[in-house]
């Protein structure tokens, strides 16, 4: 049996994204300060929308998720030289965006649940004291926010939330996002909602919001937004904020609010495959999938689990065996970054080198796969199978 779909096709635009795409195009006006008297841009009505929808005050759209990131980390006072605490299993754009405001990562473990280690955090925290953490929800598994935000209080830590895998998602009822003072989403087409490139950024705090959507590129039109703070939070940072120029325009923010509405149910439709994967996948003896707390609504759309190979076989082999029947797994323990993986060890960019033991073996043993919406429960259970297939071979 050989698996025929691809792992990166995205479901197509909905219909009414595309006409009001067109729409936008049709009227000329991209810019999302380019409005006609009456009129309020698409890009502010997303704004709030999604404000709403994640139950935040405040809401800004960026041009990618790696802006917000970086517009995130100003707007909550990160200085050149400043460390930020960030944990090491996370995607390029977090190291990046911590590295462009001119501030140093302090690389945290992670369990082999692939969560943020608790005692680390808390000894790190003491030993760095650093300010800042940038808690990155990798592959959507969220650690134990009650005691993150118990160590952000006991360090004076301002926490910024990166929910690129985690829109949606919630932690004993309250949405991902919603625990620290700025959340951070991604719109990129591999996330939940697909706009090519695209970013959000929640916010409860009026100073880090005004100083958000300043530095975001606003000029002094700032008062057209969709969820911006009164006029107040802005008079004492609009001059004091640099223009970082990383807008959102109206035709992205178009091609999203529909997709928007849609969210909910495409959430349980993730989960539905997710865990038709874990069901037969927990059967194989040498696969391990952690399991979820039962207060993390998680969005199941992609699944990571440990393997572990006989004496004969390596993870390299496994998974170039189940490419060539059509499964494509990614495995976090490779010297050198293949794709879209990469490992805290390969930012050789950054002054430090930094070793971290626990990660690094846990990475070693975890592969990931993607979970597209284009594929139904039978392709979960036939890529089920030829990974149980490929896994126990001698
Ligand atoms: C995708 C992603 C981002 C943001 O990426 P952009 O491509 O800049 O939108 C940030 N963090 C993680 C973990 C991601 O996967």
């Amino acid at each position: 049996m050989h698996f025929e779909k691809p792992f990166t096709q995205q479901e197509p635009i909905p219909e009414e994204a595309i006409s009001r795409a067109v729409d936008v195009m049709r009227s000329g006006r991209l810019h999302r300060y380019n409005i006609v008297a009456g009129e309020t841009a698409e890009v502010s009505l997303l704004e709030k929308e999604f404000a709403a929808w994640q139950g935040a005050k405040y809401c800004l759209a960026t041009a990618s998720g790696g802006q917000a990131l970086q517009i995130a980390l100003r707007a909550a006072g990160v200085k050149p030289g400043n460390k930020v605490l960030a944990n090491a299993y996370t995607l390029a754009p977090v190291p990046g965006s911590i590295f462009a405001v001119g501030a140093k990562p302090i690389f945290v473990e992670v369990d082999a649940n692939w969560h943020t280690d608790i005692e680390n955090l808390r000894s790190k925290a003491e030993t760095s004291k650093a300010q800042f953490l940038m808690l990155s929800h990798m592959r959507g598994h969220i650690a134990d926010m009650y005691e993150i935000n118990r160590i952000c209080k006991e360090f004076n830590i301002t926490m910024i939330e990166d929910c690129a895998h985690t829109m949606g998602a919630r932690w004993k009822g309250e949405r991902s996002g919603n625990f620290g003072e700025i959340a951070c989403f991604s719109t990129q087409t591999y996330k939940h909602m697909n706009s090519g490139e695209g970013g959000l950024l929640t916010t409860n705090n009026a100073q880090f919001a005004a100083r958000a959507i300043i530095t975001s590129g606003s000029y002094m039109i700032y008062g057209t937004h969709g969820a911006a703070p009164a006029e107040k939070a802005f008079r004492q940072v609009k001059l004091k904020s640099p223009n970082c120029s990383a807008r959102m325009d109206n035709l992205r923010a178009a091609i999203l609010r529909p997709q928007l509405t849609q969210l909910e149910a495409n959430v349980k439709r993730w989960n539905d495959l997710y865990k038709t994967l874990e069901s037969e996948l927990t059967e194989a003896t040498n696969i391990t999938i952690c399991a979820r707390k039962h207060y993390e609504d998680y969005v199941g759309s992609s699944i990571q689990f440990h393997i572990t190979t006989n004496e004969n076989d390596s993870i390299p082999e496994f998974i170039q065996r189940c490419l060539t029947r059509g499964v494509e797994l990614k495995w976090f323990g490779s010297e050198e970054p293949v794709g879209f993986t990469s490992r805290y060890d390969s930012w050789r960019y950054l002054e430090d080198n930094v070793d971290l033991p626990q990660t690094t073996n846990v990475l070693s043993t975890t592969c990931d796969m993607r979970v597209p919406l284009t594929f139904n429960k039978d392709d979960c259970r036939k890529i089920a199978q030829i990974i149980k297939e490929e896994v126990t071979r001698e």
